[in-house]
C-alpha cells in the first residue's frame, strides 16, 4: 500500500512541487529550504513570547499568527481569534472544493507553554537558541514547533494554489498546559468552526531515533487515560490529645489507604493496547517483551499480567490505576485531628466512567463515614477507532523519511486537547513529524530542544499527509 501511494505521487504531480515529496533529501530544493526558513522565523518569534498560564501573552501571539494567515491570502472570515479570559484560540479554515464529499480534518496544536525559570536553564528559555544539532527554548518541542510548522504548511499550500478536496481546519488552543478551557469552549460553543471527521492533535506521538540517528519506532496516540482526582476526608469531633479516643480521623484515613494499597483494578485491554504490546514486544529482547507478546495474544495470561504490572512504565497500559498523592490532616500537634484528607489521583482506562471509579474506591475504603469529592473537572473519553486510511497515510509519509519504521498505536497516560475532541465525538489522533532520540526529550523540563532537521522533515511529512488525506485523485 505504502509503495502504491508513493508511486501515485510520483506520476501525477499536479502540485507545483509535488516532485520533491518523493525526493525530500534533494539538496537543490530551494522551495523546501525557503519554507523551512519561514518556519524557523515563526518559531523564533513564538519562543520569545512567554505564553505561560496567567501571563496574558497568548492573544498577541494569536494576533501575530492571524496576520501571517491573512498575508498568505486566507480570507478574513476564515481566520478567527476567539478570546477567552487572558488567553485565546485561533481557528483557520482552509476551504476545500468539497469534491470528496467528506467533512474536514482538524489540525490542533497549542500556543501556551509550561513555565520555565531562566535561572535554571543553560540558555535563556524565551530566546530561540541553537547549536549544531538542536534548537533550544521553552516550547521548541511542546508545542510551538508544530504551531509554526502547521502555519508554514498552510502558507506554503496556499502559495502553491493548492485546493484540498475537503476543508482543513487549524485550531490553535491557548491553555492546553493548564486549564484546557479554550478547547473546552471550542467543543461546546464553537462546534461549527471546528467540526471535523477527525482531529489530528499535532502534539505528542511521533518518531523515536536510536543513538545512530536511525528511526526505529513511530507512535500515534489513539486514546488517553482519563485524569481524575478524588479527595477522601475523615471528620471527627476532635478534642485534646491528652484524652485520646479510639475514633480518630487520621486512623480512619490510614485504614482506607491501606485498603486502597491492596486493591487491584480489573486488567483491561483494547485493540489499541494489544496492538501496542504486540508491536513493542520485538524491541525488548527480554522477559518483559515476551510478556507483552503473550498479553497481546491472551490478555488474561496471569504470568504476563504479573510481569507487566511490575513495570511502572507499562502498568498504566493494563487498566485503571489510582494512587494516593497528598495528605492533609490535623490542625495542632496537641489536638485530636478534626479532619484528615487524602488526595487520590487516578488514570482511568478508556471506557470507564469517573463516577464508577469513585464508587469502586468508596467500596474499597469500606467506611461509609468518609466524605468523597471529585477534584476539578475530569474529562472522560473513549478510544478513537482504528483508522486504516490515516495509518496508511502515516506509513506513506514516513516511507519518504524513515522507510520501514514500525507505526505503533498508543494510549497516552497524560491528557491533551485530544481528550476534549474525543469527548465531543470527534475521533482524535496525536502525531507529529518530529523524530527525536528519547534521551533528548525535555518537554516540560529544562533545556527543551528539538532537532534542527525536524523542520524540513516535518514539512515533508505534513505535505505528504495532506496529499494522502485531502488531495483526492487530482494530485
Ligand atoms: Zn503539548
Amino acid at each position: 500500500m505504502r509503495y502504491q501511494l508513493r508511486h501515485r505521487l510520483l506520476v501525477i504531480p499536479t502540485l507545483a512541487s509535488a516532485l520533491w515529496l518523493c525526493q525530500p533529501a534533494a539538496a537543490d530544493d530551494t522551495e523546501l529550504h525557503d519554507y523551512a526558513a519561514l518556519a524557523v522565523d515563526l518559531l523564533d518569534d513564538a519562543i520569545s513570547r512567554e505564553t505561560v498560564a496567567g501571563a496574558g501573552n497568548v492573544p498577541a501571539y494569536a494576533a501575530s499568527l492571524e496576520q501571517v494567515f491573512l498575508a498568505a491570502g486566507f480570507p478574513k472570515e476564515h481566520v478567527t481569534v476567539i478570546p477567552h479570559g487572558e488567553t485565546a484560540s485561533l481557528i483557520v479554515r482552509y476551504l476545500g472544493d468539497g469534491s470528496s464529499g467528506r467533512k474536514g480534518i482538524l489540525l490542533a496544536s497549542h500556543m501556551d507553554v509550561v513555565p520555565a525559570d531562566p535561572k535554571d536553564w543553560e540558555r535563556h528559555p524565551f530566546e530561540l537558541q541553537a547549536d549544531e544539532t538542536f534548537y533550544f527554548g521553552r516550547g521548541v518541542l511542546d508545542n510551538k514547533f508544530d504551531v509554526s510548522l502547521l502555519t508554514t504548511l498552510f502558507v506554503w499550500l496556499k502559495a502553491d494554489g493548492f485546493i484540498p478536496n475537503r476543508d482543513l481546519i487549524i485550531a490553535f488552543t491557548g491553555d492546553e498546559e493548564s486549564y484546557q478551557a479554550t478547547v473546552d469552549m471550542l467543543t461546546r460553543d464553537h462546534r461549527a468552526l471546528i467540526d471535523a471527521e477527525f482531529a489530528l492533535v499535532v502534539d505528542g506521538g511521533g518518531g523515536a531515533l536510536d543513538d545512530d540517528g536511525r528511526g526505529f519506532q513511530y507512535q500515534v496516540g489513539f486514546a488517553e487515560k482519563t485524569y481524575a482526582t478524588f479527595s477522601m476526608t475523615a471528620r471527627n469531633q476532635g478534642g485534646h490529645s491528652s484524652m485520646p479516643r479510639p475514633d480518630n480521623a487520621i486512623f480512619d484515613i490510614a485504614h482506607a489507604i491501606r485498603r486502597l494499597e491492596a486493591h487491584q483494578f480489573a486488567v483491561e485491554s483494547n485493540e489499541i493496547t494489544r496492538t501496542y504490546f504486540a508491536r513493542t514486544a520485538p524491541f525488548l529482547d527480554n522477559d518483559v517483551g515476551a510478556a507483552m507478546a503473550r498479553f497481546a495474544i491472551n490478555p488474561r495470561d496471569p504470568s504476563a499480567i504479573a510481569r507487566l504490572s511490575a513495570q511502572p512504565e507499562y502498568v498504566g497500559t493494563l487498566g485503571t490505576t489510582c494512587i494516593p498523592t497528598m495528605l492533609k490532616a490535623g490542625h495542632a500537634e496537641n489536638a485530636l485531628p478534626r479532619s484528615a484528607t487524602a488526595t487520590v489521583n487516578c488514570r482511568i482506562f478508556p471506557g470507564n466512567k469517573v463516577a464508577d471509579v469513585m464508587r469502586e474506591l468508596q467500596q474499597v475504603a469500606a467506611n461509609p463515614a468518609l466524605e468523597w469529592a471529585v477534584v476539578g473537572k475530569p474529562v472522560a473519553s473513549d478510544t478513537s477507532p482504528y483508522n486504516v486510511e490515516l495509518m496508511d497515510a502515516v506509513d506513506a509519509s514516513l516511507s519518504q523519511l524513515y522507510p520501514g519504521v514500525p507505526v505503533i498505536p498508543k494510549m497516552i497516560s497524560g491528557t491533551t486537547d485530544g481528550a476534549y475532541f474525543r469527548a465531543a465525538g470527534i475521533p482524535s489522533y496525536s502525531l507529529t513529524g518530529i523524530f527525536l532520540n528519547p534521551a533528548d526529550s525535555f518537554a516540560h523540563g529544562l533545556n527543551e530542544r528539538v532537532r534542527k532537521d525536524s523542520i524540513e522533515e516535518s514539512l515533508i511529512f505534513w505535505r505528504s499527509m495532506i496529499a494522502e488525506l485531502a488531495a483526492g485523485e487530482g494530485l
